[in-house]
């Protein structure tokens, strides 16, 4: 006996009894002992770590929808294929479309998330004009108004400005997420009114690079895609051999894509080389993750540029056809010396 006054059973005493009564009992009792076993986890076994696909919508007739409607994200240039999942009218979920090559299913948590463009509570459902308190005042009270009389306030003062002669105080930010041609009208009325301070999110976005392409390849769109390539009718991204990924985060920022791409190292091997100073999660799926002094991104292109012209490690044929080297070498010549001096692009970027 214990302290407690409970009996104690030693180990081989628990298993002798175990066995004795599994012995006692009868085939049913057995068969349902088996099942009840079966449906609980034996210790001597673990427990997968990966997780397995529970389909929990299929038979839930709360969440089954009664009609599937194709959409496509917007949030980014990946434009995603979404099934947006409604019941009664109402969305209960979004998924990836699982037919896309390149997608197979899969989106990024944005996805998703434009549920709330339709259903949070704080959306704006009618124009808002502040009816109490000063332009940038917490306090400020506002109310909503219709379309018409938003647009009558924004017209009359745009036309006093215009007459006023302060057209050019009158700035416009477009959205890269409208619809086709609306910023090419937006700008041609920004010229009838006569003010020059009309731009769009390029500025801070990808106008850099557009502009590189259509200097380096003549045109300012990107020049690959993903998947099967709709007149060649080959891989076109996914068959290279060698990514650099230079400053770009894509595990993160385009997932989708960069799953693809995952997708089609494993076939062919490719080498993913990531330069960043932050080991992302991109980097951390890197062959090579190479971490230079941050800020110091323009040194390093520069030695590679150096490197690559000095060492004629470049495609002659098209540079000759192209205005390419001569405008790389006016342009930046005294630079891609300065950052070869004695390795100095090396000590720059701390490599
Ligand atoms: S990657 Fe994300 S943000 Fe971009 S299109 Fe797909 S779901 Fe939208």
């Amino acid at each position: 006996m214990t302290s407690k006054g409970k009996k104690k059973t030693s180990r081989r005493g628990f298993l002798q009894g175990a066995a004795i009564s599994t012995a006692a009992l009868s085939a049913a009792e057995l068969l349902k002992k088996e099942v009840a076993d079966a449906a609980s986890p034996r210790q001597d076994q673990a427990i997968p770590l990966q997780s397995t696909e529970f389909d929990f919508i299929q038979k839930s007739a709360a969440l089954e929808p009664d009609k599937i409607v194709n959409s496509a994200c917007q949030f980014c240039n990946s434009l995603c294929r979404l099934k947006v999942h409604l019941k009664d009218g109402r969305i209960i979920d979004v998924l990836g479309e699982p037919n896309d090559p390149v997608q197979a299913g899969g989106f990024c948590i944005k996805g998703p998330m434009m549920t709330q463009l339709v259903y949070n509570r704080f959306r704006l459902k009618s124009p808002m004009k502040r009816v109490s308190g000063n332009k940038g005042d917490s306090s400020s009270k506002f109310e909503p108004i219709s379309w018409d009389e938003a647009l009558s306030i924004i017209a009359s003062k745009f036309l006093a400005l215009r007459d006023a002669g302060q057209a050019k105080a009158i700035a416009n930010k477009t959205s890269g997420r409208l619809p086709r041609g609306t910023g090419s009208l937006v700008g041609r009325y920004f010229s009838m009114l006569g003010s020059p301070n009309n731009t769009d999110v390029g500025p801070v976005c990808n106008d850099a690079g557009g502009n590189a392409l259509a200097w380096t390849f003549g045109l300012g769109n990107f020049t690959n895609g993903y998947g099967i390539d709709d007149v060649t009718k080959k891989e076109d991204l996914g068959s290279a051999k060698f990514f650099l990924f230079l400053g770009t985060n894509q595990a993160e920022t385009h997932p989708v894509t960069f799953a693809y791409l995952l997708r089609s190292r494993v076939q062919t091997k490719a080498k993913l080389v990531v330069i960043d100073p932050r080991l992302t999660p991109t980097g951390a799926q890197a062959d090579e993750w190479i971490a230079p002094k941050p800020h110091t991104d323009l040194a390093l292109v520069l030695g590679m540029l150096y490197h690559i012209v000095t060492n004629n490690l470049y495609d002659t044929g098209f540079v000759k056809r192209s205005d390419f080297s001569r405008d790389v070498e006016k342009k930046y010549g005294s630079r891609l010396l300065i950052a070869n001096q004695s390795n100095e692009f090396k000590m720059i970027c701390a490599l």
